[in-house]
């Protein structure tokens, strides 16, 4: 271990990142896809030693800078779920909960087939509505959501999803999360998605301790201004689907080491840290059947292989 931690996340940082030693022996790892020259390791060579608690003004620069780190690393950063419009995107949002973007991909082309609209959603025999979306789990309370949110979509909004949070928050299955993931990507409003990769990271990285999602977002929101707040949800999700994982983070692989109070905690070996690398960064498929032009992975499988 290269870095002495506290144990529980979201602990005050008890240490400082340090460069690595003068003429130390570094091992990189080898290039890992199309991000690979962005996403080489820093060097760490020595245990890093306790310093000072580190100031607020110190943790926003260092979370500032992450942030522009990481918009080079992930320059085509995006939502992972396709969509056409913004009744798609709040569908698939829904359906996104308890699995993962690609699960739902696979599956609404054929439930957007043959509901299109609220009012085609809203006039929905349950029983079919529950075999087209089985395969994305908790199949029964989605479709009680979907079609009850398609129903006030057609009753209340006129058969339009509402651009305004405190409209979309009153919809069926509709929290902050979804609603801050439609406003931010249909509507162009910046949100923050405390989603769970979202929430992890920044308490590694000593940006937050809250555990709760909205304490996280408001906190959060002292940190950046309005107008990063969507693309900054997107890239931090996009790092803690491809290399800060929950359970083993590629830490050698980890093209912000340098800036993250939670060096360590994952695999530090280059070579081993790399295998860990997932969708484009390991050369995977990703999890988009129709990835934003720029992607520079391979789009995902229309069925689950
Ligand atoms: S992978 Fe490791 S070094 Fe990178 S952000 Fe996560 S905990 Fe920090």
């Amino acid at each position: 271990m290269s870095v002495e931690r506290n144990s529980a996340v979201g602990e005050q940082p008890s240490v400082k990142p340090k460069k690595a030693a003068k003429g130390a022996k570094v091992k990189r790892a080898e290039p890992a896809g199309p991000a690979a020259r962005s996403a080489e390791p820093a060097k760490r060579a020595e245990p890093v030693k306790p310093a000072a608690p580190e100031s607020r003004l110190a943790m926003v620069r260092r979370a500032r800078r992450t942030n522009r780190e990481l918009a080079e690393v992930y320059p085509y950063a995006h939502p992972e779920l396709d969509f056409r419009n913004p009744f798609e995107l709040l569908v698939a949002t829904v359906l996104s909960a308890q699995t993962t973007d690609l699960r739902v991909n696979q599956t609404t082309p054929a439930l957007f087939a043959k509901y299109p609209t609220p009012e085609d959603m809203a006039a929905a025999a349950p029983e079919e509505m529950e075999e087209l979306i089985r395969p994305t789990g908790f199949f029964r309370a989605k479709t009680k959501s979907l079609i009850g949110l398609s129903t006030a979509l057609r009753d209340r909004f006129g058969g339009e999803v509402p651009g305004r949070l405190d409209d979309l928050v009153t919809l069926p299955g509709v929290g902050r999360k979804t609603a801050n993931v439609v406003l931010g990507n249909a509507f162009g409003v910046p949100g923050l998605t405390v989603d769970t990769h979202f929430g992890r990271l920044v308490r590694r990285w000593r940006w937050t301790e809250q555990e709760d999602p909205e304490k996280v977002e408001a906190e959060i929101a002292e940190i950046f201004p309005r107008s990063e707040w969507t693309m900054l949800s997107h890239r931090v999700i996009f790092h803690g689907r491809r290399v800060c994982h929950s359970r083993k983070p590629a830490c050698g692989a980890c093209p912000i080491a340098h800036l993250c109070p939670s060096y360590g905690e994952g695999e530090t070996d280059p070579e081993k840290a790399r295998k860990l690398l997932k969708y484009e960064m390991g050369g995977q498929p990703g999890q988009r059947l129709n990835p934003p032009a720029g992607y520079p992975g391979r789009p995902a499988p229309a069925r689950a292989e």
